[in-house]
């Protein structure tokens, strides 16, 4: 018996499982993936929005400049790379200074510091690359940069180390209340709680209709997105937008946490939650766009192209709270669609003050600090590398060449609490595989490291879970079978 069941291991689950874990009481963190950011949080733009495009008074513009607030020091704490590099919105016309000009009221109106219209001569002086034929911008110092998916493993490291379970492959197929008690099937079985959070992502919907008379819809809404290698510098040093359109934030080019360069997102209902596909139609919106910012625009240093599907609520809102025409200790976080990212820490703050209150959990006790993590490889300097092989030789071999990561990193990101049991696992944990040749070369010594760390046969081990088996036999057992069959 749980106290709270948290479904979704997203960035908003794991804000909030790390928020509730300064109460006591057994919490855990259930999700159908076989990883923490399986979902929208690992495939954003990955920008701490500055708070300036959503509509003032509602709660996506309440949690946003709340959140964006909290973010320096909680990287800190984390050890998350953050970078504040500001943004600007570029217009082109006067018909899109009028609508700089409202979006700066917007931001004047939630709150958000430092917000100027900017002209020409002062764009092309901060961003020379930029298409002359801007007329001006709205520039906003306060947007910053965060990688996504290692925000999330570090607010799911953080819960771990405070107690909070985490558990995967367990897709939630049903959830009912019966004597005051919660219960969650998965394939695995049923678990029991107290109370339940939904922070489900594009599978909300299904469950909160479950419970809920008050019904709602979740449109998935993919974007398509190019990224480049960090080795080419990014021809800007900020995050440049264009004027917003009605399916979004519109399409950007920014350098990211790491410095690439990434461009996108498109905008694109689909039906399918889980098609991440990318699509021809799709980098060419892409790309057609980001020749207004950037008219020499260039992909050819392209090291992947990827797609996020975003939880669209047909509210336009996001929903937070209890969950409203349910029966009682069902809470919810849902129809969380950008700028998610940037409000969670804010989201889990207050809800997860609003659950622990209603189940009145016992006094917030003590904390534990975040375990610092292992500075990467790539990051030292020479006699700290030195030093680091002296202590530990697996620190002298190299297992990704593109980024430079260590046996000993890998081994760390298997062996911590959350840790890796995927290739895909390993490379957020690490970056081994995210460089130019995209796991090409560091790929099966990787799969050798995960089997002696999780004594595995390389047959079992996947690329993201599930069926995303990489090895399907020996070629001595192959061998055998055809011979069979003669
Ligand atoms: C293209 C794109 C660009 C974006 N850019 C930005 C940005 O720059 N800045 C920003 O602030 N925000 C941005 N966002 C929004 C941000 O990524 C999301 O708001 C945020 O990641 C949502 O986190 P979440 O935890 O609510 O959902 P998710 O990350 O989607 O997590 C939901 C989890 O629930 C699990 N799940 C679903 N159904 C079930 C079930 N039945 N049983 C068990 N588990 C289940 C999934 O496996 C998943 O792990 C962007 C989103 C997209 C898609």
């Amino acid at each position: 018996m749980y106290d709270i069941l948290i479904i979704g291991a997203g960035v908003t689950g794991c804000a909030l499982a790390r928020q509730l874990s300064g109460w006591e009481g057994r919490i855990a963190v259930l999700d159908r993936a076989e990883d923490v950011a399986d979902a929208a949080s690992k495939a954003n733009s990955g920008i701490v929005h500055a708070g300036f495009d959503a509509k003032p008074g509602t709660k996506k513009a309440y949690y946003n400049v709340k959140g964006a607030a909290m973010y320096p020091a909680l990287t800190k704490t984390l050890g998350v790379p953050f970078d504040p590099i500001g943004a600007l919105v570029l217009g082109f016309s006067e018909e899109d200074r009028r609508t700089l000009q409202k979006l700066y009221g917007q931001g004047q109106q939630n709150g958000v510091p430092s917000l100027r219209i900017i002209e020409r001569e002062e764009i092309l002086r901060m961003e020379p690359n930029t298409n002359p034929d801007v007329v001006c911008a709205l520039y906003a110092p306060t947007s910053a940069v965060v990688s996504p998916y290692e925000m999330t493993l570090a607010l799911a490291y953080h819960a771990a180390q405070n107690g909070v379970e985490f558990i995967f492959d367990s897709p939630v197929t049903k959830i009912y209340e019966k004597d005051d008690t919660w219960h969650v099937e998965t394939p695995k079985g049923v678990l029991s709680a107290r109370a339940i959070i939904n922070c489900a992502g594009t599978g909300a919907a299904e469950l909160h209709n479950q419970i809920s008379d008050q019904k709602i819809r979740i449109i998935p809404r993919r974007g398509e997105y190019y990224l480049l290698d960090h080795t080419v510098q990014c021809p800007f040093s900020r995050t440049m937008f264009q004027v917003p359109s009605k399916m979004g934030k519109g399409v950007l080019i920014s350098p990211t946490a790491h410095g690439n360069a990434l461009l996108g997102p498109s905008a694109e209902d689909i039906p399918d939650p889980d098609d991440t596909a990318t699509t021809r139609a799709g980098l060419d919106f892409v790309l057609e766009k980001c020749r207004l910012t950037w008219p020499q625009v260039n992909v050819r240093s392209v090291i992947t192209t990827f797609s996020g599907v975003r939880a669209h609520p047909d509210t336009d809102d996001f929903i937070i709270g209890p969950v409203h025409g349910a029966p009682d200790n069902a809470f919810e976080a849902i129809g969380i669609e950008s700028p998610g990212l940037t409000a969670a820490p804010a989201v889990a703050k207050e809800l997860a003050e609003m659950v622990a209150e209603h189940l009145k959990l016992p006094s917030a006790r003590f904390l534990r600090s975040a375990v610092p993590l292992l500075r990467p490889f790539s990051a030292m300097t020479e006699e700290e590398r030195a030093e680091a092989c002296r202590k530990n030789p697996e620190y002298g071999r190299i297992v990704c060449r593109c980024e430079v990561v260590t046996e000993a990193e890998i081994r760390d990101a298997i062996r911590r609490p959350v840790g890796a049991r995927s290739i895909d696992g390993v490379k957020r944990r690490t970056r081994a595989g995210m460089g130019r040749c995209q796991g090409g070369f560091c790929s099966p010594r990787v799969m050798e490291i995960l089997c002696e760390e999780l004594g595995k046969s390389p047959l079992e081990i996947t690329k993201c879970g599930g069926e995303s088996k990489l090895l399907v036999g020996t070629l001595n057992e192959i061998a055998k079978e055809a011979r069979v069959d003669e």
